[in-house]
């Protein structure tokens, strides 16, 4: 747990995770880079207009039995709405958690620093795509935008930016590729049930 304040109106921030990358100031929105030597900010946006989440920062309770603790979430917008990305504290490891208008899905295994395909662009839904040595067949493509986050977080994205997905399907699991033109991450995990989220506090 590591102690500061925020570097634009000082107010007292504490960064609970060891794997958080950013941080965003609850009083006044200034995203801060988090590294050994403290906060470094690297802007500052408007707060999240409130929406409906099944979570909010600090939300605790049970999912499919193992603990968790929200840390954060980036809000993504699309042509149909939006959806939300958290980062969670799970099982004494990390995980992200994607709500997309009453879906969720427990991601619990991310891999980064990958090539981006050349043909990412040009493949569509029933295709195969190579990420690394894994096989992805493409449900669906989209884009969408981020519009901002709160609370900790471990990927960092300024809002604004333009990010690629594809919704796919590896040896039978639920795969997510995000991409933007420098970045490309895969996540792998499964759908839930409404019934495997228990929200204690
Ligand atoms: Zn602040």
């Amino acid at each position: 747990m590591q102690s500061n304040t925020c570097t634009s109106c000082g107010a007292p921030i504490e960064v609970k995770n060891r794997f958080s990358r950013v941080i965003v100031c609850p009083y006044c929105g200034t995203h801060h880079r988090v590294s050994v030597e403290g906060l470094d900010p690297s802007g500052k946006f408007p707060k999240l207009a409130e929406f409906p989440s099944i979570f909010s920062v600090g939300s605790r309770g049970t999912i499919l039995g193992k603990p968790f603790t929200a840390l954060g979430r980036m809000r993504y917008s699309y042509g149909g709405g939006h959806f939300d990305e958290w980062f969670l504290e799970y099982d004494d490891s990390t995980a992200w958690f994607a709500e997309d208008e009453g879906t969720y899905t427990l991601f619990t295994e991310l891999i980064e620093a990958m090539e981006i395909p050349e043909d990412i662009h040009s493949l569509k839904a029933g295709a195969n795509i190579m990420i690394g040595d894994r096989r992805v067949m493409i449900k669906e493509k989209g884009e969408a935008v981020i519009e901002g986050g709160e609370g900790e977080l471990y990927h960092y994205i300024e809002p604004g930016t333009k990010v690629y997905y594809i919704d796919g399907i590896w040896e039978g699991k639920k795969t997510s590729i995000e991409y933007t033109d420098e970045e490309i991450e895969l996540f792998i995990g499964r759908v839930l049930l409404k019934r495997d989220i228990v929200v204690e506090s």
